[in-house]
């Protein structure tokens, strides 16, 4: 029996780091899913590997229409949507803020809090029409604290936490769950695209982040994608079922000194 049989989901973001791990793991557990992502190769291989369970859909999170029909997808093909998984991100950008464009500011916003909000928007109607279902976005412990990230970034995730506690509190009466995931650092390639490496070495970066970020780590190692794929599924499945409007640290402790 897997924790999410019988589930479909859609995973932003699915084609690298920590929506990978996610897809990987909701589909051993039974998940029927849909990957959307920018990344069509990365997506396409991820899919094919894991069978027809999985299918990949070429997605820009911050552009309604992709959204709308990512989860459009998910429904046509598979029936039904039990969890909306807003994953995908970008670093922002970085600097003073005297030095902070609009344009880099507009687009840290469209990528990590738009997106959430149209992946809320367009979930929830189908959601509402089931009577069930569970809304998971990644957010970061930068959106409860300042020095973890740029400022961009970090305004983008404590939108994204007070989104998710909005949203909760709305959909709740409809069986509806909202919750989001703050996590600390954890080696993906992330931090290698926030320096413009190009995909392959923004993967081989996030092994020297391993390192990197264990000697700041309470529990002294760093987190790896699998730590927030786990509460993912905690949160999607319905072993989490009078859990709502929550932001779930998980940080290895990171923000407790
Ligand atoms: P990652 O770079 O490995 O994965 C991000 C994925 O999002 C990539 O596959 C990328 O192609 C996709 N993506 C980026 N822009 C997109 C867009 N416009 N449309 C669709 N897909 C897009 O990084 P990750 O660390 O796995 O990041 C996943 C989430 O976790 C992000 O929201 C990030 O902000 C958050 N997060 C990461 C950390 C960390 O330390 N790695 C910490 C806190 C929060």
């Amino acid at each position: 029996m897997g924790r999410l049989d019988n589930k479909v989901a859609v995973i932003t973001g699915g084609a690298s780091g920590i929506g990978e791990a996610s897809v990987r793991l909701f589909a051993r557990e039974g998940a029927k899913l849909v990957i959307a992502d920018l990344q069509d190769e990365r997506g396409r291989r991820l899919a094919e590997e894991l069978g027809s369970q999985v299918i990949f859909q070429h997605t820009d999170v911050s552009q309604e229409a992709d959204v709308q029909e990512a989860i459009d997808l998910a429904l046509s093909m598979f029936g039904r949507l039990d969890c909306m998984f807003n994953n995908a991100g970008i670093p922002g950008p970085g600097g003073p803020i005297e030095n902070l464009a609009v344009e880099g500011w507009d687009n840290a916003m469209a990528v990590l809090v738009r997106s959430a909000y149209l992946g809320m928007k367009h979930a929830a109607p189908i959601m509402k029409r089931q009577g069930s279902g569970s809304i998971v976005s990644t957010a970061s412990v930068a959106g409860m604290q300042s020095g973890f990230a740029g400022h961009a970034y970090s305004a983008a995730k404590a939108a994204v936490i007070n989104l998710t506690r909005s949203v909760a509190t709305e959909l709740g009466e409809s069986g509806v769950r909202v919750n989001c995931i703050c996590p600390g650092g954890v080696a993906t390639p992330i931090f290698g695209r926030a320096i413009g490496l190009d995909a392959e070495d923004a993967e081989r970066s996030a092994g020297t982040m391993l390192m990197a970020l264990a000697n700041i780590q309470p529990l002294q190692r760093a987190g790896v994608p699998g730590d927030i794929a786990n509460a993912a599924l905690w949160l999607a499945s319905d072993e989490s079922s009078f859990v709502n409007g929550h932001a779930l640290v998980v940080d290895g402790g990171i923000t407790c000194g």
